[in-house]
């Protein structure tokens, strides 16, 4: 099978082209990332010289571009990862999300149509829900977006169904919870916590730190993902997320133990603008009907992931200078 990754620089993309390759020998991957403040083409180096993955660099939202390579490389399925994904800068400015959020899909959907391809999987998020009380979002839910970047990904999500309906374009829509792990850039909350720990430095939290997120190992994500790929009937919104709910200070606290950190250095800073408290979905038709469950517990991937940061410090050292809108974090 030849797949187009799209975003596979960023921090879930890379960790799936990594997984796939080695999970299936068959399998081919080119990978098309612009390299944004975001892409990192350090985070698949390790498969830069496999013979089954091709890189290029480029917009999804180029047509030429991505027709060119759809029948060079004969694809037969696109995941699409490429996004911006933080929040904050969606409120700064929401140029580039409405480029490549919304206008980027909906050139890969036409492009898809055109050329038959026989699966679009899209990766979407929780946040399309919007911030819930404390409830499970199944994925009949009503989509309640509140950030410039959710509503963003609702509106994707709203033309991959449509392209599926009125086309028959075979799709699958993924919403995950919050990921962690390995080569997250520093700029969401896990990686600003711990690299600013092994510094020394402040941990800033929003607000008063009662945000809640339902926290997913990467890897864990990557055998959803892969399931689906395989067995996921065309049509069909997986939700993803285990039930490792916990709220910013938690986080911290649990760094700070994990990392041997005095918790003085716990920093509350002003909330972000209409900050949502609390995602939850219910990730029951996932396991129901493909078998998917997550493998690592909260407390394993949190030391895995600190141990990571420990150990890479040249990998996430040179990404700071990008990494900050005045040292504020996400807390997705
Ligand atoms: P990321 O910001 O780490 O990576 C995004 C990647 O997309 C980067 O490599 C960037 O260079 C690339 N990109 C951006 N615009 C592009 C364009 N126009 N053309 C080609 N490439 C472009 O993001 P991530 O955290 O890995 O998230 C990946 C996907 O998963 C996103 O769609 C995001 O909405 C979704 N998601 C993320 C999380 C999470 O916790 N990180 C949770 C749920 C859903």
């Amino acid at each position: 099978m030849k797949i187009l990754v799209t975003g596979g620089c960023g921090f879930i993309g890379s960790n799936f082209i990594r997984y796939i390759l080695q999970k299936r020998e068959t399998i081919e991957i080119v990978n098309l990332d612009l390299l944004t403040y975001a892409g990192n083409i350090n985070n698949v180096i390790d498969v830069a010289n496999d013979p089954r993955y091709t890189f290029v660099r480029g917009d999804i939202s180029d047509k030429m571009l991505v027709n060119k390579i759809l029948k060079a490389h004969k694809v037969d399925a696109i995941i699409n990862f490429a996004a911006e994904s933080h929040v904050d800068r969606s409120i700064l400015d929401v140029t580039e999300f409405y480029h490549t959020n919304i206008g980027g899909v909906l050139n890969l959907l036409e492009i898809a149509v055109k050329q038959g391809i026989n699966k679009f999987i899209q990766i979407s998020t929780d946040e399309v829900y919007g911030s819930l009380d404390d409830e499970f979002a199944d994925e009949k839910f009503v989509l309640n977006p509140s950030s410039p970047y959710a509503a963003s990904k609702a509106s994707a999500d709203q033309f991959v169904m449509a392209y599926h309906h009125t086309f028959g374009l075979p799709i699958n829509i993924m919403r995950s919870s919050n990921n962690y792990g390995p080569y997250q850039f520093p700029e969401k909350l896990m990686p600003i916590l711990i690299t600013n720990g092994i510094q020394n430095l402040p941990l800033p939290i929003y607000g008063k730190g009662r945000n809640v997120r339902n926290w997913l190992y990467v890897i864990d994500f990557c055998e959803a993902l892969f399931n689906v790929l395989e067995k996921g009937n065309n049509g069909e919104i997986y939700n993803v997320a285990p039930y490792n709910e916990f709220n910013n200070n938690e986080i911290a606290h649990f760094i700070c133990r994990e990392m041997e950190l005095s918790e003085d250095l716990i920093q509350y800073v002003p909330d972000r603008l209409g900050h949502d408290l609390r995602y939850g979905v219910n990730a029951d038709k996932i396991s129901s009907q493909l078998g998917w469950k997550p493998k690592v517990g909260f407390a394993a991937g949190l030391k895995k992931t600190i141990r990571w940061y420990q150990g890479n410090e040249s990998w996430w050292r040179p990404l700071l200078k990008n990494a900050t809108l005045d040292n504020r974090i996400l807390s997705d």
